[in-house]
């Protein structure tokens, strides 16, 4: 019986793994299409000062827009894009319309910093940080208006061509920060790796805020170990009044979460963007 017993779980085991590969390789096949066929599509989370809830920044974030699925999240498709390598594309793609986004915001006298996330695979091409250091030159685009998000994954595998990347950003006036702080590594010694400009506390820091007095003492030692390296601090996930509040108090600088905003298609940021003020 014991023995049947593993046969079965074997034979489970197998056919969940044969499931597991046919949705990568589905998943690969969508990526593909998606650049062939501009299914691309970049939405726009705004990022707020905590002082007075103005919108000082917008993150890019990328979507696929798929002929049979519609409308698909980075969880579809954005690990199988780093395991094939297609993230280069993807990130390289993102990064265009970033740039066109940023020119045209600038031509209407918006002055909104922009954020994306770049992939460690993306830092380690040796074209991508020189491409873009060509097309903010040639475009007169504002190098000191992007935010580039990289991963503790990619400080701690930093290679020589991931750290000259960095450089390239670093030399057109962009800063380079880190995404989901607190995540996955418990060492903190590759935040001196790098210098970084901004740190971003990862939303499972802030969802227990006010539930949990422990969350509350890590968040602010996260808050004082940034600024003691010169970061400017960015909570993400803030979805609540009281979170908001609370990470005034303990000294953060800025928040995003869907208390200020959801991403949405550059047009349907507040109109406050444009005009003096937003308020949420
Ligand atoms: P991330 O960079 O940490 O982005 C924040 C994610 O949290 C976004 O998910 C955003 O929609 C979500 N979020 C923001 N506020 C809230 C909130 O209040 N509550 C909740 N529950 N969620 C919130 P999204 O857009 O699905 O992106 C997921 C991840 O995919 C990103 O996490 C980033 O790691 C990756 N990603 C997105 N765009 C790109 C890209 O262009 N290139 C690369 N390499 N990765 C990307
Ligand atoms: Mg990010
Ligand atoms: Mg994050
Ligand atoms: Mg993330």
């Amino acid at each position: 019986r014991a023995k049947d017993g593993g046969r079965d779980r074997v034979a489970l085991y197998d056919s969940a793994m044969r499931h597991e590969a046919q949705a990568r390789r589905d998943a690969e096949h969508r990526v593909r299409r998606a650049l062939r066929t501009d299914g691309l599509r970049v939405v726009w989370q705004p990022i707020v000062s905590l002082s007075d809830h103005e919108i000082v920044a917008a993150e890019a974030l990328v979507r696929l827009e798929d002929p049979v699925e519609g409308l698909l999240e980075p969880k579809e498709f954005v690990d199988t894009a780093e395991d094939t390598g297609l993230i280069v594309d993807v990130d390289t793609w993102v990064l265009g319309e970033v740039l066109r986004q940023l020119r045209e915001w600038r031509r209407a006298g918006v002055g909104l910093q922009v954020s994306f996330n770049v992939s460690g695979k993306t830092l380690e091409h040796p074209s991508f940080a020189h491409r873009l250091a060509h097309s903010v030159e040639s475009t007169g685009a504002s190098g000191s208006s992007l935010l580039a998000e990289v991963t503790e994954r990619t400080l701690i595998d930093l290679s020589s061509s991931t750290r000259a990347s960095l450089g390239e950003l670093r030399s057109i006036g962009a800063r380079v920060g880190l995404d989901d702080f607190g995540t996955g590594y418990s060492s903190l010694s590759y935040l001196d790796r790098f210098p970084l400009s901004f740190l971003k506390i990862d939303m499972s820091f802030v969802r227990p805020l006010g539930t949990s007095d422990r969350a509350e003492a890590v968040v602010r030692a996260l808050i004082s170990l940034a600024h003691a390296h010169g970061m400017v601090v960015t909570a993400e996930g803030v979805e609540t009044e009281l979170q908001a509040a609370m990470l005034r108090d303990m000294g953060c600088d800025r928040a995003q979460g869907y208390l200020f905003g959801r991403p949405v298609v550059a047009a349907a940021l507040p109109q406050g963007v444009l005009g003096p003020r937003f308020r949420p």
